[in-house]
C-alpha cells in the first residue's frame, strides 16, 4: 500500500511542501484550517498516511480513524462550544474533490477563549 502519494496535495501538506495553518498533530493525524472556510470555524483532520477516502481508511488502518476522531474531539473542544458538525465527503458524487481521506469539523460558533 502506497503511505503517501505525490501528486496528492494533502501528502504535500504532510511533508510540509505546500505550508498551511496547522492547529493540531498527533503521531498519524494533522490538522489544519480550511483555506476556503464554509463556516465560523473549519478545520480539517487528515492522517498521515495517504488513504483515499475514509473508507479505506477504515479498512486499511482503522486505528488511525480512531486517532482522527480523537483529534477531532479535541479541536471541537477546544475551538467550537461544543455544537458542530464532523464530514467526511466521499467520492465524487458526494462532493469530495482531494481524494486523501479528511474529516470536516464546522461550528457556526467560536469558543470563547475569555
Ligand atoms: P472535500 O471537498 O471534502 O474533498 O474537501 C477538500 C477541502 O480541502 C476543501 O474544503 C478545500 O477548501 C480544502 N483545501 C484544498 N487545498 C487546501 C490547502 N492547501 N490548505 C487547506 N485546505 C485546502
Ligand atoms: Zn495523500
Amino acid at each position: 500500500m502506497n503511505m503517501s502519494d505525490p501528486g496528492c496535495i494533502f501528502c504535500k501538506i504532510v511533508s510540509r511542501d505546500i505550508t498551511t495553518e496547522f492547529v493540531a498533530e498527533t503521531s498519524n493525524t494533522l490538522a489544519f484550517r480550511d483555506i476556503a472556510p464554509l463556516a465560523d470555524v473549519h478545520l480539517l483532520v487528515i492522517p498521515k498516511q495517504h488513504h483515499r477516502d475514509v473508507l479505506e481508511l477504515a479498512k486499511n488502518a482503522p486505528s488511525i480513524l480512531g486517532e482522527l476522531m480523537n483529534t477531532a474531539a479535541n479541536l471541537a473542544n477546544t475551538y467550537t462550544n461544543g455544537s458542530f458538525k464532523l464530514q467526511f465527503n466521499t467520492g465524487a458524487e458526494a462532493g469530495q474533490t482531494v481524494f486523501h481521506a479528511h474529516a470536516h469539523v464546522l461550528a457556526d460558533n467560536v469558543k470563547d477563549a475569555s
